[in-house]
């Protein structure tokens, strides 16, 4: 733990321990949609499987990455990242969306609702900071950041058609 370093933030008038509650709820929300999109890009069939599938790739080693700096941060502020994979579902917000389709259009349509929630999800964290802790809404809005672009990209992916009956 950085003990000036949480100092700083209890002296801004963060609740640190429920800041510390929320990034662990993020943190959880991201093992699982890199699971989601882990194990989607095995399954992936049809038409645009191929090109999907790398797509699915990628992301899932961004949410990763997003669980590792969550991690980093939750343990800088004094907190202990959540120990047990039994946890990851009901700490989560956003859940879990298994797939129920192996066509690459239908797990893309349920990683999109995911992103849509995990965009909620940092946007409020960044609502409740308002920049009261430089570190954490740093990481936090690059995390969004890239949430959003996953969300962009997942959306410019399907054809204008897909994408409009998507929304
Ligand atoms: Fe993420
Ligand atoms: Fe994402």
């Amino acid at each position: 733990m950085g003990i000036k370093g949480r100092e700083i933030v209890e002296r801004a008038g963060v609740d640190v321990n429920t800041l510390i509650k929320l990034l662990n709820q993020a943190y959880c929300d991201e093992w699982l949609a890199y699971y989601q999109y882990w194990v989607g890009a095995k399954i992936a069939q049809g038409f645009y499987s191929k090109a999907v599938t790398a797509e699915l790739e990628e992301h899932a080693q961004e949410e990763l990455e997003h669980a590792t700096k969550l991690a980093k941060r939750i343990v800088e502020l004094g907190g202990t990242p959540v120990l047990s994979p039994t946890e990851w579902l009901s700490e989560s917000t956003c859940g879990y969306l298994t797939p129920t389709d192996k066509d690459a259009l239908a797990i893309l349509k349920q990683n999109l609702q995911s992103e849509r929630c995990s965009i909620e999800v940092y946007n409020r964290i960044l609502e409740r900071l308002r920049g009261r802790d430089p570190i954490t809404d740093h990481l936090i809005r690059s995390i969004l950041a890239d949430e959003v672009e996953h969300e962009d990209e997942l959306e410019t992916f399907c054809q204008p058609k897909i994408k409009k009956e998507m929304k």
